[in-house]
């Protein structure tokens, strides 16, 4: 009954988890700021979430390469780490059933707006920028093939 519900999901304790940004520590040297996660209210556990381990993967391995970066954002790289972080700076009560709904809307109108520039980028030939949509929209929507038709 609440499986669209991505705000909360049960830890291997039993507590519940919440989702919140965190900052990763990368080899004890690397912030990785704006990552979203779960966070276990009752044993401090978290993971993050499933939609966004690709590309987090993707980013420590190119980390893991050479790299003298001190900071990275994750939210400027994976558009649900930017949808998710906008909408919750945006929210100021923990009001979960509403966040739960903002936070859908606005992976929805992010998805419609990438359609959008799809189509624009399309109409124009600019096979670079289709690419770049593309891979933005399939960020957004691997985790809910369902959804996405
Ligand atoms: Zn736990």
């Amino acid at each position: 009954m609440q499986k669209d519900n991505l705000l909360k999901k049960l830890c291997c304790c039993g507590g519940g988890m919440t989702i919140h940004m965190h900052t990763l520590i990368y080899s004890a040297k690397v912030k990785i700021t704006g990552v979203p996660v779960y966070t276990c209210g009752e044993c401090s556990r978290y993971e993050p979430l499933p939609s966004i381990k690709r590309d987090l993967g993707m980013l420590i391995k190119e980390l893991g390469g050479s790299s003298n970066q001190r900071q990275v954002s994750f939210a400027e790289r994976n558009e649900w780490a930017n949808v998710l972080k906008e909408t919750l700076a945006s929210f100021n009560i923990v009001d979960l059933s509403h966040l739960d709904e903002a936070i859908n809307a606005a992976i929805q109108g992010r998805i419609d707006l990438l359609l959008d520039i799809y189509q624009f980028a399309s109409a124009r030939f600019d096979r670079e920028w289709m690419e770049e949509t593309a891979n933005r929209l399939s960020q957004l929507t691997q985790s809910s093939p369902e959804r996405a038709k």
